[in-house]
């Protein structure tokens, strides 16, 4: 069907005139890529408020050929979320209610649109915990962290979004609302296609709803913070946590140039270093004692400082402080170019100090930080977004870098996923027959591919 004014209309008529975005349609152009200049415009924006509303926009645009982009919180760092080729935006926005919470089975049934945030809290009311906790917590949906398998620093003891998920409702092809797995914690019968749906970035069905499994919080969570002279050394002290057992609930970095950036608004006194460690041990009072005074010994050796504190204040100055390292580098050196490639963690060291060649070799300054324990790795190139010459570098920095992650046995993506912004570089990581059956399962699952088309692609598109 041609994409005219008419479309609002008809779009109306299967969700209601106050479903159809008319005003501000252009905030549904763009995700938190936006500063690295990925932006579409919407044909137009809908905000179903229900699974059954969801499954009749897809159905009518699929009979019409329309493609679809589902948006959740529109905090993607992979552009999964800009609407491109004249798309239908379908927003989970309005699909906030809480079907069931049975906290004394530790499960909840929710709505795709909940914040993060939002389920933590309802967990956390009844003593219980939703681990995975991706950074934009306020913004990113579950729906959105489900379809990107969202992870975070805890995933490294608990896992990502995707392991707390029993079960999936979602409207695939050609309009029909699916459930996939339940209640119920453990399900295999069939293919896994609740599996398939997680981590699919909208390119095979829109999730409505989810099954979540929870766990009764921990009594306590403290931060051991240790400050070391070089990366290599900082490294070693990682790999030392994992060899002496310790169930550290995260397990992160930072490089010197991060510090240098960063390291003055470290609560208490400046971090000054070459390398900075932290981790997280949680559990009960006794048992983060524990661990904190283990964790202190293992990253402590050769460290110049460690600081393990209790002061409630101080580890939420530590903690807020961390969760803000991306915006303050952003901040304070204006545009980078940052990617999420991931390593195993015994790789670390040598990706560090590739990273650095790498940037050396464009003439560009770089900054690294990232989820230790799961190999995850923000390394960032810093640039004057003015500067076509230098964009080019960095674009050029990163296709080593992902050439670098691959060889080391990583991946191109540890955590934010292909979207638009890395369309193309499957075919780098994956032999081609894992390429083709990548491929075969889009056009089984969307055979006239209207949902969320450019994206998650295998091969860059000819
Ligand atoms: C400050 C900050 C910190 C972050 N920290 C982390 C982190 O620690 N770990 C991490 O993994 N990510 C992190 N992210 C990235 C981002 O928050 C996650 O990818 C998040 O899960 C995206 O959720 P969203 O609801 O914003 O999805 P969107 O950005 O709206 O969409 C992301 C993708 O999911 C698809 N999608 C969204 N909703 C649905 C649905 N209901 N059904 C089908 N497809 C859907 C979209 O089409 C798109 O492809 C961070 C982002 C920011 C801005």
């Amino acid at each position: 069907m041609e994409l005219t004014g008419e479309l609002a209309g008809e779009l109306a008529h299967l969700v209601g005139d106050d479903a159809v975005v008319t005003e501000g349609i252009a905030a549904y152009g763009a995700d938190s890529t936006e500063g690295r200049g990925l932006r579409g415009r919407p044909q137009a924006v809908v905000l179903p408020s229900s699974a059954g509303a969801v499954a009749r926009v897809v159905a009518w645009c699929y009979h019409h050929g329309v493609p679809m982009v589902p948006r959740g919180g529109g905090t993607g760092f992979a552009g999964g979320a800009v609407p491109t080729e004249d798309a239908v935006v379908v927003s989970l926005e309005r699909l906030r209610r809480v079907r069931a919470f049975d906290p004394l089975m530790w499960r909840a049934h929710v709505e795709a649109g909940l914040t993060t945030g939002e389920v933590q809290r309802l967990a956390r009311e009844s003593g219980l915990d939703f681990p995975p906790n991706p950074g934009a917590a306020e913004q990113s949906q579950i729906g959105g962290n489900i379809a990107t398998n969202a992870g975070g620093p805890r995933s490294f003891k608990y896992g990502a979004t995707g392991d707390w998920v029993t079960g999936l409702e979602a409207v695939v092809a050609p309009g029909e609302l699916i459930t996939v797995g339940g209640p119920a914690r453990r399900d295999v019968a069939g293919y896994d296609l609740r599996r398939l749906l997680i981590g699919s970035e909208g390119t095979l069905g829109i999730v409505t709803a989810a099954w979540l499994r929870l766990l009764p919080a921990p009594e306590a969570r403290l931060p051991v913070v240790a400050l070391h002279p070089d990366a290599a050394s900082g490294c070693a002290a990682l790999e030392r946590v994992l060899g002496s057992g310790i169930r550290a609930a995260s397990l992160e970095f930072l490089d010197e140039a991060t510090i240098a950036i960063a390291g003055h608004s470290f609560p208490g006194d400046a971090a000054v270093a070459g390398f900075m460690t932290l981790a997280e041990a949680d559990g009960s009072p006794e048992e983060v004692a524990r661990m904190r005074s283990e964790l202190a010994e293992a990253l402590g050796e050769g460290a110049t400082r460690v600081l393990s504190p209790t002061d409630t204040d101080q580890v939420a100055r530590i903690v807020s402080w961390r969760d803000g390292v991306s915006l303050t580098v952003s901040a304070q050196r204006g545009g980078k170019l940052s990617e999420d490639v991931a390593v195993p963690l015994d790789r670390l060291a040598e990706a560090m100090a590739e990273v650095k060649a790498i940037a050396g070799r464009q003439r560009l300054e770089t900054c690294a930080w990232g989820h230790a324990g799961d190999g995850i790795i923000h390394a960032s190139f810093l640039v004057d977004r003015t500067n076509e010459a230098q964009l080019d570098r960095a674009h050029a920095a990163a296709a080593d870098l992902f050439g670098l992650a691959i060889r080391l046995g990583g991946t191109v993506t540890g955590e934010h996923g292909i979207g638009l912004a890395k369309a193309g570089r499957l075919q780098e990581q994956w032999p081609a027959r894992a390429v083709e059956l990548h491929e075969q399962v889009k056009r089984v699952f969307d055979p006239k591919g209207l949902f969320n088309p450019g994206k998650k692609l295998a091969r860059p598109s000819s």
